[in-house]
């Protein structure tokens, strides 16, 4: 087990690390139920769901099932000119389990693509419209603190600062960017913010041709939890000025913050829908871009193709496993056990909020997030916090958590318990 240590720390990439000088990395045996077990006998318990995936918890006799099932049959065929019963199947309950006028599915292979092919899909479709012009709408609107992910077209809508911007600057398209919201998930919209999306909409109109955003919860960029009314009052303008709107739920779709899809908080349908993450219950990488009549239209009059198709697109064993990881979720009592993990979340991540090494503390669904007021020693915490027998990975600031809904109360409480170790 040394060795294969040793060897991965050579040689092998892990996320946003340095190869010369990486994190430490724990070695998995296996994992099951909300248990990670450690090749050197520890079991932690999982407080991170392996970023936002894994809903059920790990090794799910029925996902387990259906990977197995669909592979019997096939673990994949090019979707070029062929189709199959695990993506029609899974096209089907997207479509039905969304807003009603989302009619169109592109699956793509992560949720990257799954934003790559959004942006596409918004910049084809103003193309398109404006033939015989001499310009079209080629620019996005974002909000300052967001994550869309790590390819090009994605990371020119994170956040400038946070973002790998600083690294890339030269060569990403230059968007407009909306100062971070104020208001806090639950508050009133006050101030001038909508004023000034406003503003920079009229100026630009012409040259905008998506809102790409996080409903309510922005993740990696920050992990801020933001008024509805901002969401709402944005979908608005988008509406007002023809400007589609993208929403991002690959991190909040599947429950996670308390509604199925975190638009639903606001009330707010987008014209361009991503989903990734918890899509397959944590068990493959699969994403989805939906859309409506509209968009597919315009990106398709005149004989235009969406100028995408990865090769592992709607994989079948992929798709098997996303129909029944959601067909679980709706057969289960996800509401109930993501507001018992909300009520907890609140009641024992608050009571770090008057430790002096905390700056805020904030609760959304089964997200729970502590701010610290210094940068967190990653590798000096996790460590402690796998002694304690938790899995966190902090980040930034930021001390959080989005356990699998599946976890017990004695487990999250050992969980929320350990965050005073990295105060
Ligand atoms: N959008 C959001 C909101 C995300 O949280 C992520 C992943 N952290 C992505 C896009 C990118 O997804 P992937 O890592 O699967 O490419």
């Amino acid at each position: 087990m040394k060795e294969q240590i040793a060897f991965d720390r050579a040689h092998v990439w892990h996320p946003y690390t340095s190869m010369t000088d990486p994190l430490a990395a724990f070695a998995v045996e296996s994992a099951s139920g909300v248990r990670i077990r450690l090749r050197d006998g520890r079991e932690l318990i999982d407080g991170m769901a392996s970023w936002w995936c894994a809903i059920h918890g790990y090794n799910h006799p029925q996902l387990n099932r259906a990977v197995e099932t669909q592979l019997a049959d096939m673990a994949h065929v090019m979707f070029g000119g062929l189709t199959h019963e695990p993506a029609v199947r899974l096209a089907k309950m997207l479509i039905d389990m969304t807003p009603a006028s989302l009619q169109h599915v592109f699956f793509a292979d992560s949720g990257s693509v799954a934003v790559e092919v959004a942006i596409k899909m918004a910049m084809q479709f103003h193309a398109a419209r404006a033939k015989g012009k001499k310009t079209a709408a080629d620019r996005l609107m974002t909000i300052r603190g967001g994550y869309h992910g790590d390819t090009f077209g994605a990371m020119a809508v994170c956040d400038p600062v946070n973002g790998m911007h600083e690294k890339f600057a030269h060569l990403l398209p230059a968007h407009f960017f909306l100062d971070r919201p104020v208001a806090r998930f639950g508050e009133r919209l006050e101030g001038r913010e909508i004023e000034t999306a406003e503003k920079l909409m009229i100026r630009h109109r012409d040259r905008i041709a998506a809102f790409i955003l996080e409903p309510i919860v922005q993740g990696a960029g920050g992990m801020w939890l933001y008024s509805a009314d901002y969401l709402r009052e944005i979908a608005a303008l988008c509406a007002r000025y023809d400007i589609l709107l993208i929403a991002d739920e690959i991190a909040t779709g599947f429950g996670r913050t308390g509604r199925m899809f975190a638009c639903e908080h606001a009330g707010v349908v987008p014209d361009i829908l991503c989903l990734g993450k918890a899509l397959t219950g944590g068990y493959l990488s699969l994403a989805a871009t939906l859309t409506t009549g509209r968009v597919a239209r315009g990106v398709s009059a005149d004989g235009g193709v969406l100028a995408h198709g990865p090769t592992f697109m709607a994989n079948p064993l992929a798709a098997a496993v996303a129909a029944e990881s959601i067909r679980l979720l709706q057969a289960g009592p996800w509401q109930q056990r993501v507001a018992a993990i909300e009520r907890q979340l609140v009641d024992e991540l608050g009571r770090y909020a008057d430790h002096p090494g905390v700056a805020d503390v904030r609760v959304l669904g089964a997200i729970g997030v502590v701010e610290c007021t210094e940068t967190v020693d990653v590798e000096r915490v996790q460590r402690r916090f796998v002694d304690a027998g938790v899995w966190l990975r902090p980040f930034g600031k930021l001390i959080y958590m989005m356990p699998p809904f599946v976890i017990d109360e004695q487990d999250l409480r050992r969980v929320t318990g350990v965050v005073g170790l990295g105060l």
